[in-house]
């Protein structure tokens, strides 16, 4: 079985994926990169990034993943598609079933990243791909010449509700709070901008339409007076967080109470050889350039596993 037995495989070709696929590569591991039903993570469904360091004029997000892809073959990273389904991480080496295969290897590098969060409301689940949206960039220009609604107070809500002005007339911002989390130069952009309307204290209860299959309306609700009322839209984008990807480790390695990867020392589980970085183990900073970073940690302690306990 030895022959078979990876020396690294990484989950998740976001930014920390591709970056601890780089560094591992580099260190001639030739790791295996599952890239899941989201390839490229975040970022491929953004648009400019402004914030990562070495693009004076920004660059576009699904550009830089392709970069680090690109990157990461050149140096012998092995790329396939295919979803993680059970991993037996007590076992040496530790095991993965992606499909019908069982993959062997020696270290895991878990940057499986974190999906989108949906309200939960059965008329949302019923109107997704008829109206209702998780990815601006994937179907903004469904709603050319139409108004629709953003849902969220973060800094995702401000760039759809931002991106989504070059194709609807109106956008209205729908926050169930006061207060955003939004940074400053974010939530001013999107106060400024004459398309968007902001409408703080809001829950959208119900998404009208289901019965004809195209987002007709919302029924909203006042959070402060609890008065009712319907905005009528063809559109609901939802940009209220995600949530991480790493339900099919529960029980073999530490996650806290809303699913994310425990970890110590930026990138250690509580399992030797098996580390995470990136927006799977990350609830506190969530940036491109952060994933990145941490998903060189853990290429870099993949390297020292191995040098320790032989390849
Ligand atoms: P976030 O900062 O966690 O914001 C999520 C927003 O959704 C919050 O305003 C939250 O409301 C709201 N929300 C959550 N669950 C909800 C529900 N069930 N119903 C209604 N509203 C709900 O998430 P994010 O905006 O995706 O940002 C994540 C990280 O990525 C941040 O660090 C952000 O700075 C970064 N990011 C940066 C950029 C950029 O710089 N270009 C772009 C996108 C994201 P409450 O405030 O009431 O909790």
């Amino acid at each position: 079985m030895s022959d078979n037995v990876r020396d690294t495989v990484i989950l998740g070709t976001g930014c920390a994926g591709l970056t601890a696929a780089i560094y591992a590569a580099r260190a001639n591991l030739k790791p295996l990169i599952i890239e899941g039903h989201e390839p490229g993570g975040q970022l491929s469904i953004t648009t400019l990034v402004e914030n990562f360091p070495g693009w004076p004029e920004g660059i576009q997000g699904p550009q830089l993943i392709e970069n680090m892809k690109l990157q990461a073959a050149r140096f012998g990273a092995e790329f396939r598609m295919g979803h993680v389904s059970a991993a037996n991480l007590s076992k040496r080496p530790l095991e993965l079933k992606v499909g019908s295969e069982t993959i062997h290897t020696r270290t895991l590098i878990i940057a499986s990243g974190a999906s989108a969060r949906w309200l939960g409301l059965p008329s949302e689940q019923a109107l997704i791909g008829h109206g209702v949206s998780s990815c601006a960039t994937c179907d903004g220009f469904f709603f050319s010449g139409k108004e629709i609604a953003v849902v969220g107070g973060g800094d995702s809500a401000m760039e759809e509700a931002l991106f989504l002005t070059r194709f609807a007339t109106k956008v209205t911002l729908l926050h169930r709070r006061e207060q955003f989390r939004a940074s400053k130069i974010m939530l001013e952009r999107a106060m400024a901008h004459p398309q968007i309307e902001f409408r703080a204290n809001t829950k959208v209860e119900e998404v009208l339409g289901v019965e004809q299959k195209e987002v007709l309306g919302l029924r909203l609700s006042d959070t402060v007076t609890g008065t009712e009322s319907v905005l009528p839209i063809s559109g609901l984008f939802l940009g209220i967080g995600h949530i991480p990807n790493a339900s099919m480790f529960e029980g073999q390695i530490d996650l806290d109470q809303d699913g994310y990867i425990k970890t110590t020392d930026y990138v250690f589980t509580r399992v030797p050889g098996v580390f995470a970085c990136g927006d799977v183990q990350d609830r506190r900073y969530r940036q491109a350039i952060t994933a990145a970073g941490s998903g060189c940690m853990a290429a870099l302690e993949v390297e020292k596993y191995l040098e320790e306990h032989g390849r």
